[in-house]
C-alpha cells in the first residue's frame, strides 16, 4: 500500500498538553493493582539477556501521541519487555514493529520505528494506549485489574478533544472498550467490525499485531492497512 500524504501542518506543536500530562502523571505513579505493580518490578529485576543491564521504567505507562489525535489505537496491556522497559506505549518489541510500520505506511507516523522514548517519533492525529497500563503476568490482566485501569481510558479520551475513533487491538481492547462505554448487548468482535457508541465515537476492531497472529497467518500487514484506511475514513482523515 502506497503510504498516505500526510496533510499540513503535520503535528500541532501549539497544543498545550497540560490536561493529558496531568492524566499522564497520574497514571505513572499509580498503585491500585498490588499484583502488577509486582509483576512489573518483577519483569524489571529479570530481563531476558538481551535487555541485560538496561534501566526499565517498571512503571504504568501513559498513552503517547499527538494531542490532536482524531484515532485512539488500544491495545491489550503493557509489555513486560517492551513498554514497561521503554516507558513509552507500543515501543521497543515485535508488536510495536509491526504496529509502527503500519501507522507510517498510513500516514500517522513520521517514521516506521518506535525503538525507544527519546526516539523522536511523532504521531500524526493518533494516540495510542493499551486498556491496563502495567505489564500483568503472561499477558493477562484480571478482570478486576482492567476496571482499576478504565477511569485513565476516561481521562485520556476526555482531554483528547478531537477524537472520532478507537481502533480496538484484539478482542481484550474490543471488550473492554465497550465495558468502558457501558455497552450491555456487545456486539462480537470482528477485524474491521464497527460499533457506534452514544458518545458519537465509533469502536473499531483489529487483530492484535502479535508476533503469533502474524505467524500464523490470522493478521497481514495488507490487513492492518485496511484497518487503519478504514480508521483515517472514520476519522475524518481520508
Ligand atoms: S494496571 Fe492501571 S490501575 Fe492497575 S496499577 Fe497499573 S496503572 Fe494502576
Amino acid at each position: 500500500m502506497q503510504r498516505a500524504r500526510l496533510p499540513e501542518p503535520c503535528w500541532n506543536e501549539a497544543v498545550s498538553l497540560t490536561e493529558l500530562d496531568r492524566v499522564g502523571a497520574r497514571i505513572e505513579a499509580c498503585v491500585r493493582c498490588p499484583r502488577l505493580v509486582a509483576w512489573r518490578t518483577e519483569a524489571a529485576a529479570r530481563p531476558p539477556e538481551r535487555y541485560a543491564g538496561e534501566a526499565y521504567w517498571a512503571r504504568p505507562v501513559p498513552g503517547f501521541g499527538d494531542p490532536r489525535a482524531r484515532i485512539f489505537v488500544l491495545g491489550l496491556a503493557t509489555a513486560a519487555h517492551g513498554g514497561n522497559r521503554t516507558g513509552r506505549a507500543f515501543t521497543g518489541n515485535p508488536t510495536a514493529s509491526l504496529l509502527m510500520r503500519a501507522l507510517h505506511r498510513a500516514g500517522l507516523a513520521d517514521r516506521p520505528v518506535s525503538e525507544h522514548a527519546g526516539d523522536g517519533l511523532r504521531l500524526h492525529r493518533t494516540w495510542l494506549a493499551s486498556a491496563v497500563r502495567c505489564a500483568p503476568p503472561a499477558n493477562r490482566p484480571s478482570p478486576a485489574e482492567r476496571d482499576n485501569c478504565l477511569p485513565y481510558l476516561s481521562a485520556e479520551v476526555a482531554a483528547l478533544e478531537d477524537l472520532r475513533v478507537i481502533v480496538c487491538l484484539g478482542g481484550f481492547a474490543w471488550q473492554a472498550a465497550l465495558h468502558w462505554a457501558g455497552v450491555r448487548r456487545k456486539p462480537k468482535f470482528a477485524h474491521g467490525g464497527e460499533h457506534r457508541l452514544g458518545n458519537g465515537l465509533v469502536l473499531l476492531g483489529s487483530y492484535h499485531p502479535s508476533p503469533r497472529n502474524v505467524h500464523t497467518g490470522l493478521l497481514t500487514e495488507p490487513m492492518l492497512d485496511e484497518v487503519f484506511a478504514q480508521a483515517r475514513r472514520l476519522g475524518g482523515l481520508a
